[in-house]
């Protein structure tokens, strides 16, 4: 397989090797992400075009463009030996700058609506006999496609509270702790 891509999006295909990855992207990829990424990829295809912008840096030879929206989707297409991907082109060089932050921020963020996803992935799973939870992310889980239900009950429950300054932040922790509650630091 060459690449797996909705016949809708051909129009806006271009080689893989005339694309690169953002060299300034402030956005990290967990291989966690990537593994998700890359298996959504070989299920799915690609289903929405990815977003660049032209380039004229000597990091590839003639016209090209790096990648704004999709590196980590780039990334695993060329692990999986695709020849190509369908993106769409950001005109203004400095909006596209400031898009591809936005787009890497509105994606962060956001829970899960515990009751429509059981229902969701109980119905995918009577729907679809292939259905894997793993290749929608949810791989965690479930040990078991017996009992989504009680593999659900694996979500975290979190709070999280803001400081202005380290020394509540010590403070706080400390007494949580001292409750027997599993604590993170966040800086962010
Ligand atoms: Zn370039």
């Amino acid at each position: 397989m060459k690449a797996n891509i909705n016949p809708q999006l051909e129009p806006l295909c271009v080689p893989l090797a005339s694309l690169h990855e953002d060299q300034r992207n402030a956005k990290k990829h967990t291989p966690k992400n990537l593994t998700r990424i890359k298996r959504s990829l070989r299920k799915f295809g690609m289903q929405k075009p990815i977003v660049v912008v032209k380039c004229r840096c000597h990091l590839l030879a003639g016209e090209h463009a790096f990648i704004l929206a999709g590196n980590g989707t780039y990334r695993c297409a060329k692990q999986l030996g695709w020849d190509r991907l369908p993106r769409v082109e950001f005109e203004d060089a400095a909006r596209a700058r400031a898009y591809a932050l936005a787009d890497n921020r509105s994606s962060e963020g956001g829970g899960w609506n515990k009751d429509v996803l059981e229902e969701l992935l109980a119905e995918l799973d009577e729907q679809l006999p292939d259905f894997d939870p793993g290749d929608v992310g949810f791989e965690d889980l479930f040990d078991s496609k017996d009992d989504p239900g009680k593999a659900l009950g694996a979500l975290t429950y979190s709070v999280i509270a803001d400081f202005d300054n380290e020394t509540d932040q010590a403070q706080l922790l400390t007494e949580l702790e001292a409750r027997g509650l599993r604590c993170r630091l966040l800086i962010a």
